[in-house]
C-alpha cells in the first residue's frame, strides 16, 4: 500500500477527487503509430487507454467497440520523468554567466545572481505569484513531453494540483493510477543534503525504510572541484548512503566512487546542460556507465540547462555524439538517452511498475512525437532524443489528453475547454481541465508573470527555446 496515504488531509482528497473527476475519460482511446515499448519498438502498433490505464500494448490487440481511435502517425513513448528541477525558476530567461564557476556555492554568492535570479524569485513569491509561476512551469515541462516532475512548490503544494504529476508532493503521488497496488513511501527532494535539520534527516530515514526515494544534489561543481568531492564523504557518514537514494549531478565524484554508489545501490540523474553551462564539464558518464548504477537525465532549470527532457535529451545526444569525434565512440546508444528519461527514472524512485514503460497496466501517461525527417520512422529512439519541442503531438497524463497538436486534441479532449499556445511557430492546444477550477485563462497568468517580472526590468522566459 501507499504509507503516505495516511498523511493525506480531506482537503487534499477533495482535491484530489475533484481533479480525478473534471473529465473522466468517457471512452477508451486507442493510439495508432510506431511504439516504444520496454522490449522492442513496434512499427504499427496500438496502445489501448482506458480508465487511466494502459490496457494493451501491441501489433494486433482487440479494441472495445465504443474506442475512439487517433492514428497518429508517429512515435508513441512513455511520458518523460523528470527527477531534477526547479519548477518555479523556470519562468526566468536563460542566464549567460560570463565565467565558469567552482561550485555552486561560488555562483549562488555572487551578486548578480541576487540581482537576476533569487532577489526577484523570493519577490514573485512573496507578492503571491507562487501558483502562477508553478503553472507557468508545469505548462513548460509538458510541453517538453514530462508527465512526471519534481521540484515543485513547497510552500504552498496547492499550486501542484493538476497538469504534471508531482511525484515529491504525496497527494500527487497517490493520485498515480495503480499506486494501491505497490508498496511505495514518500519521494523526497533536497537541494542542500547535508545542511538537512536532524528533524529532515529523521524524515528522510523513515522514507527510505517505507520503500520510499530520497533524490539529493550532491557534488555539484567543476570535475576537479575539491569541495564538491568532498561532499561525497560527508553524505556517507550521515549515514544516507542507502538503497533509495539518488544523487543529482555528481560532477566532481571519482570512478571509485561510482564504484560504490552501485554497490550501496544508490542512483544517479545526470544534468549535463547545466554542468556544463556552469562549470564547464560535466560527470564521469563513461565511469558511472562502467560501473553499473541506474543512471536518469534530468534537465535542472531552464536559466542554465534545458527547458524540459525533450531538449535534455537532445543536448544529451549531441554531447554523446561530440565524444565520438575523439578516437572514441560515443559512449551511449540512442534507447540508452531514452531510458534515462523514461524507465531509468522511473526505477530510481520504484515506481518502474506504474511509470516510464509503454506497457499493459501501467498509467497511461504517454508522449507522441513526429518521425525525424531525417530518419527512417522505425528509428524512434534516435526520432526521440532528437526532437525539437514543435515535434511533440501529444502529451497524456492518466487517459487525459493534456497537451498536442490541435487535430488530435480535439478529436481525443472530449469537450474539454482548450486553449491555443505557439511553440516555435507551431499550433498547439492544451487542457486545463486537471486543474482544481475554476481557473484564469494561461494568458492572464502568463501576463500577471510578466508585469511582476518587468519590474525587476526581466522577462518572462518562452516556453520553448527554438532554432533559430
Ligand atoms: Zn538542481
Amino acid at each position: 500500500m501507499l504509507r503516505s496515504q495516511r498523511s493525506v488531509s480531506s482537503s487534499c482528497l477533495f482535491l484530489l477527487l475533484l481533479a480525478a473527476t473534471a473529465h473522466p475519460q468517457q471512452h477508451p482511446i486507442a493510439l495508432k503509430g510506431t511504439l516504444v515499448t520496454p522490449d522492442d519498438v513496434i512499427p504499427d502498433g496500438t496502445v489501448l487507454i482506458e480508465h487511466g490505464i494502459i490496457r494493451e500494448v501491441g501489433a494486433h490487440i482487440v479494441l472495445p467497440a465504443n474506442t475512439i481511435i487517433a492514428n497518429t502517425g508517429g512515435i508513441i513513448a512513455p511520458g518523460l520523468v523528470d527527477l531534477h528541477n526547479h519548477l518555479t525558476w523556470n519562468i526566468f530567461p536563460r542566464w549567460k554567466p560570463t565565467q565558469e564557476f567552482g561550485s555552486r556555492y561560488d555562483w549562488q554568492a555572487k551578486p548578480v545572481y541576487n540581482l537576476l535570479m533569487s532577489a526577484p524569485h523570493t519577490a514573485l513569491v512573496n507578492e503571491g505569484l507562487e501558483c502562477d509561476a508553478e503553472r507557468y512551469a508545469e505548462v513548460k515541462a509538458i510541453t517538453e513531453g514530462e508527465t512526471s516532475v519534481v521540484g515543485g512548490s513547497t510552500n504552498h503544494p496547492e499550486c501542484n494540483r493538476g497538469l504534471a504529476r508531482n511525484l515529491d508532493d504525496p497527494a500527487e503521488l497517490s493520485a498515480i493510477p495503480g499506486v494501491s497496488s505497490v508498496e511505495h513511501g514518500p519521494i523526497l527532494y533536497n537541494v542542500f543534503p547535508l545542511q538537512m535539520t536532524e528533524s529532515e534527516f529523521a524524515d528522510a530515514r523513515s522514507a527510505l525504510d517505507a520503500q520510499g526515494a530520497l533524490l539529493i544534489h550532491l557534488a555539484e561543481g567543476a570535475p576537479n572541484d575539491a569541495s564538491a568531492a568532498r561532499e561525497f564523504t560527508m553524505l556517507k557518514g550521515r549515514g544516507l548512503f542507502r538503497p533509495g537514494v539518488s544523487l543529482i549531478h555528481a560532477v566532481a565524484l571519482k570512478p571509485e566512487n561510482f564504484a560504490e554508489m552501485k554497490d550501496a545501490n544508490v542512483g544517479f540523474i545526470w544534468s549535463p546542460r547545466s554542468n556544463i553551462e556552469l562549470y564547464g564539464g560535466t560527470a564521469n558518464l563513461p565511469a558511472a556507465l562502467e560501473s553499473g548504477v541506474t543512471i536518469a537525465l534530468a534537465p535542472d532549470w531552464s536559466p542554465t540547462g534545458s527547458d524540459g527532457l525533450i531538449g535534455e535529451l537532445q543536448y544529451a545526444a549531441a554531447w554523446n555524439a561530440a565524444q565520438g569525434s575523439q578516437p572514441l565512440k560515443p559512449p551511449l546508444t540512442d534507447r540508452q538517452l531514452v531510458d534515462m528519461a523514461t524507465v531509468s527514472a522511473a526505477h530510481l524512485v520504484h515506481l518502474d511498475g506504474l511509470l516510464g514503460r509503454l506497457e499493459k497496466n501501467h498509467a497511461a501517461d504517454i508522449l507522441v512525437v513526429r518521425p525525424h525527417s531525417r530518419r527512417p520512422k522505425g528509428d524512434a529512439w534516435w526520432s526521440l532524443d532528437h526532437a525539437s519541442p514543435e515535434d511533440v503531438e501529444l502529451v497524456i497524463i492518466a487517459g487525459e489528453p493534456v497537451y498536442g497538436d490541435p487535430a488530435p486534441m480535439q478529436q481525443l479532449a472530449g469537450g474539454a475547454p482548450l486553449e491555443s499556445l505557439t511553440i516555435c511557430g507551431a499550433e498547439k492546444r492544451i487542457s486545463f481541465a486537471s486543474e482544481p477550477q475554476p481557473q484564469p485563462s494561461f494568458a492572464e497568468t502568463e501576463a500577471r508573470l510578466q508585469t511582476a517580472l518587468r519590474e525587476w526590468g526581466r522577462n518572462l522566459a518562452p516556453l520553448a527555446e527554438c532554432a533559430q
